[in-house]
């Protein structure tokens, strides 16, 4: 009888603890994303679609070491590497990634890439949209990544050439 009135004492308190919980709850402020409606809240630490930085002359950081690609578990980063000369410059290094590509098909997003790079070319952006149907879209050039050139910096002299500008 002692055991049967334990038990129903020890089943009401369980009862009123789960009670406590709902009811503390309802009473604290949602945190319910309403996204796509409103764009979410991302921490500046979230590691979201990569982006390619430059310099403060515009030059591209990417000095086309490959330690990121090496770094990478997935094997997503792909690069071709050239030589800088004097008429076209496009880093402030020997070498330019020519090509480069991430296949976010496999990425992971565990920013291996950017602790392995030497000269913070490489770094975590906050797009996130990035889901599709095909997977081709998923294959981010260069060119999608590349942050434009800070303003008042004179472009590299490739893209002058492309633009039909000069010196
Ligand atoms: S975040 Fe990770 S998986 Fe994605 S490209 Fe960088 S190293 Fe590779
Ligand atoms: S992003 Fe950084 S680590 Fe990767 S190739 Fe360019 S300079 Fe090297």
């Amino acid at each position: 009888m002692a055991n049967l009135i334990g038990e129903v004492f020890g089943a009401a308190g369980a009862v009123l603890n789960g009670m406590g919980v709902t009811l503390k709850e309802m009473m604290s402020p949602t945190v319910t994303e309403n996204y796509p409606d409103e764009p979410p809240v991302l921490q500046e630490r979230f590691r979201g679609v990569h982006q390619l930085q430059r310099d403060v002359n515009g030059l591209e950081k990417c000095v086309a070491c490959f330690l990121c690609a090496v770094a990478c578990p997935s094997t997503c980063i792909y690069i071709e590497a050239a030589e800088n000369t004097e008429q076209v410059r496009i880093s402030g290094g020997e070498r330019y990634a020519r090509v480069y590509n991430i296949d976010y098909n496999r990425c992971i997003f565990c920013g291996y890439c950017v602790e392995a790079c030497p000269t913070d070319a490489i770094t975590h952006g906050h797009g996130f949209e990035v889901a599709s149907y095909n997977t081709s879209p998923l294959v981010k050039r260069k060119e999608d990544m590349l942050v434009a050139i800070p303003v008042g910096a004179k472009p590299p002299v490739n893209e002058l050439a492309e633009t039909g500008g000069g010196h």
